[in-house]
């Protein structure tokens, strides 16, 4: 409702009560959609949180989008502990990027993950910004990475027409140099030196049927990285 000293002051009339209520409804259906998930559990398991408590031994590491849509626990029901998660916007592996590296050496060398998961999406929108030449602000620094992608495989995208197909191969590809970029990693190379339980994978999530594709790029040697990207250990430098 507008009031005598808004119309004085010459400023629009906003209700914002209503505004307000639709927010502190958003917000206190978090609270109580976390007391009815812990009650919940506690019915299922009365141990339930006192177990999670003490500790996790997960053997994943999920590389994923951003996108409120594929939550990796979800998608490939498993629970609370069973997966070490690290999400940016399109699911990049970015070298010089310190919070990845900080997941990835944590999740290699500390919990030993067994499998390392670059999941993308079919229908992801930076893929999709990616692909176009618009302007969005900060965040196209960040979505030239997978122009950088398109680029590596510009034979092959130009030649696709549809513009929904032209994104799911991007989208594919995208996961495949990701997948490739961790394997560049000293993380991941220095791991494989010492043992040999460590493999990385490259998933697409389709999100109209939830069903994983596996595109089949998975890794567990550096012998497919080419002369340029494979390290020698770093005990063999020490000798030279
Ligand atoms: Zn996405």
């Amino acid at each position: 409702m507008s009031t005598s000293e808004d119309k004085k002051n010459g400023k629009p009339a906003i209700d914002t009560s209503s505004l307000k209520l639709a927010q502190a409804d958003s917000y206190n259906a978090l609270i109580k959609g976390n007391s009815e998930w812990v009650e919940r559990k506690l019915q299922e398991d009365s141990e339930y949180f006192a177990t999670l408590a003490k500790g996790q031994s997960p053997q994943v590491l999920w590389i994923g989008c951003s996108d409120s849509r594929v939550p990796a626990n979800e998608v490939t029901g498993t629970k609370p502990g069973e997966v070490f998660v690290h999400r940016n916007i399109a699911n990049v592996v970015v070298h010089s990027d310190m919070n990845m590296l900080s997941v990835l050496d944590y999740a290699v060398n500390v919990l030993k993950v067994k499998h390392v998961i670059v999941a993308g999406h079919y229908g992801c929108g930076g893929v999709a910004a990616a692909l176009s030449n618009k302007q969005f602000g900060i965040i196209d620094n960040w979505l030239r990475h997978i122009k950088d992608v398109y680029r590596l495989h510009a034979n092959e995208l130009d030649r696709i027409t549809d513009e929904t197909q032209k994104q799911n191969r991007l989208v594919e590809l995208n996961v495949s140099e990701q997948v490739y970029n961790l394997c560049k990693t000293s993380i991941i190379q220095n791991a494989w030196m010492e043992r040999h339980d460590l493999e990385v994978h490259g998933w697409v999530i389709n999100l109209g049927t939830g069903l994983i594709k596996d595109l089949k790029v998975t890794s567990s040697s550096p012998h497919n990285l080419g002369y340029v990207y494979e390290l020698d250990s770093v005990n063999a430098a020490a000798q030279h």
